[in-house]
C-alpha cells in the first residue's frame, strides 16, 4: 500500500510557520482578493482564502465586483491596489467573465504583488531560474515531495497537462530539481505507455479517473492535482485512487492532497511579498 501524502497536515504546518514569521514583521501582510461575477466555485475559493488570511494573522480585503464590471474598471482597481503600501499581494480570482481579457488583467498586477505567480515576469523568472513568485499549485507539490523525502533528481517525471498555471510550471520546477521531464497533453500519443515510465507522475487534466492503474509504474509517486466531481457530486481527482494506491509508493488523495497545499502556498507567497516590501 502506498504512503498517503497528507497535504492537509502539511498545509497546516506551513500556515503555522507563516503565522509565526508574520508576527515578527513590523506590519502584518496584506492580501487583496478580487472576485468578479457570481461563479459559485470562485466564491468558495475566495472565502477559503479569507479564512486562511485570518488564520495567518494577515490583513485581507475582498473586492466582490458585479458581473458587468468592465475591464477598465477592474484594471483601475488593480492599479489602485498596486499603489497601496498596506497591500502586499493582489489576487484576481479566475475565471473572469466573458469580455474581460484575462491576460491584460494579470499583466496589470504589479509583479512584486503577484502572489499567484501568474505574471509573465514571474513565469519568465521561473523559466530562467531566477527568483520570483512561484505559482501556488506546483510550488505546493514541490513542498510535499520535499517533506516526504522524494527527490526528483535523475527520476523520470511525467506531467499530464500543460496549462500555464499548473502543467508548465510543474514541469519547470521538476526540471530545476534535475528530473528528466516529459509533458503530456491532449494530442499526446501513447499516453499510457509514457506514464508507465514515470517515477513521478503528476496528473493535472480535469478528467475523472483518466489515469488508470495500468498507466502507473509499480512504486511510482503519483500526484493528483485535479478537482473533479463524480456522479454523486463527490470531489475526485484524475487518478483511479482505489487501484492506484495498491501500486504506487506514495500518492496524494483528493481531497486532502494538492488543494490545501495550494492555499497554504498563497499564504507563503504573501508573507514573502510582505518581507520584501518591508526589507
Ligand atoms: P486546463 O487549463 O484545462 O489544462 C488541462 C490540460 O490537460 C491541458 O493541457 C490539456 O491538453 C490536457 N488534457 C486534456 N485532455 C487530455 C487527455 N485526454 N490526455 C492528456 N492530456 C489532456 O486545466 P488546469 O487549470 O491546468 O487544471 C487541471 C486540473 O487541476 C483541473 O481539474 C483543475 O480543477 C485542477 N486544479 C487544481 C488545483 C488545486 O489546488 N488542487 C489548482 C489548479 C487546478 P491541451 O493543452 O492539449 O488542451
Amino acid at each position: 500500500m502506498a504512503t498517503i501524502i497528507d497535504g492537509k497536515a502539511l498545509a497546516a504546518k506551513v500556515k503555522e510557520n507563516v503565522k509565526k514569521e508574520a508576527e515578527s514583521l513590523a506590519r502584518r501582510p496584506g492580501l487583496a482578493v478580487i472576485l468578479v461575477g457570481n461563479n459559485p466555485a470562485s466564491r468558495v475559493y475566495v472565502t477559503s482564502k479569507e479564512k486562511d488570511c485570518a488564520e495567518c494573522g494577515f490583513l485581507s480585503e475582498e473586492y466582490a465586483l458585479p458581473e458587468e464590471t468592465t475591464q477598465e474598471e477592474l484594471i483601475s482597481l488593480i492599479r489602485e491596489l498596486n499603489g497601496r503600501a498596506d497591500i502586499d499581494g493582489i489576487l484576481c480570482q479566475l475565471p473572469l467573465p466573458d469580455g474581460i481579457d484575462e491576460e491584460a488583467v494579470l499583466m496589470a498586477i504589479s509583479p512584486e504583488k503577484d502572489v499567484d505567480g501568474f505574471h509573465p515576469m514571474n513565469m519568465g523568472a521561473l523559466l530562467v531560474g531566477k527568483e520570483g513568485f512561484l505559482p501556488c499549485t506546483p510550488y505546493g507539490i514541490m513542498e510535499m515531495l520535499e517533506e516526504y523525502g522524494i527527490d526528483p533528481k535523475g527520476k523520470r517525471c511525467v506531467v499530464i497537462g500543460r496549462s500555464n498555471i499548473v502543467g508548465k510550471p510543474m514541469a519547470l520546477l521538476l526540471l530545476q530539481k534535475h528530473g528528466t521531464v516529459t509533458i503530456c497533453h491532449s494530442r499526446t500519443q501513447n499516453l499510457a505507455e509514457i506514464c508507465r515510465q514515470a517515477d513521478i507522475l503528476v496528473a493535472a487534466v480535469g478528467k475523472l479517473h483518466m489515469v488508470t492503474a495500468d498507466m502507473i509504474k509499480p512504486g511510482a509517486v503519483v500526484i493528483d492535482v485535479a478537482m473533479n466531481r463524480n456522479e454523486a457530486g463527490k470531489l475526485c481527482g484524475d487518478v483511479d485512487y482505489a487501484e492506484a494506491e495498491k501500486i504506487a509508493s506514495a500518492i496524494t488523495p483528493v481531497p486532502g492532497g494538492v488543494g490545501p497545499m495550494t492555499r497554504a502556498m498563497l499564504m507563503k507567497n504573501t508573507l514573502l511579498a510582505a518581507q520584501k516590501h518591508q526589507a
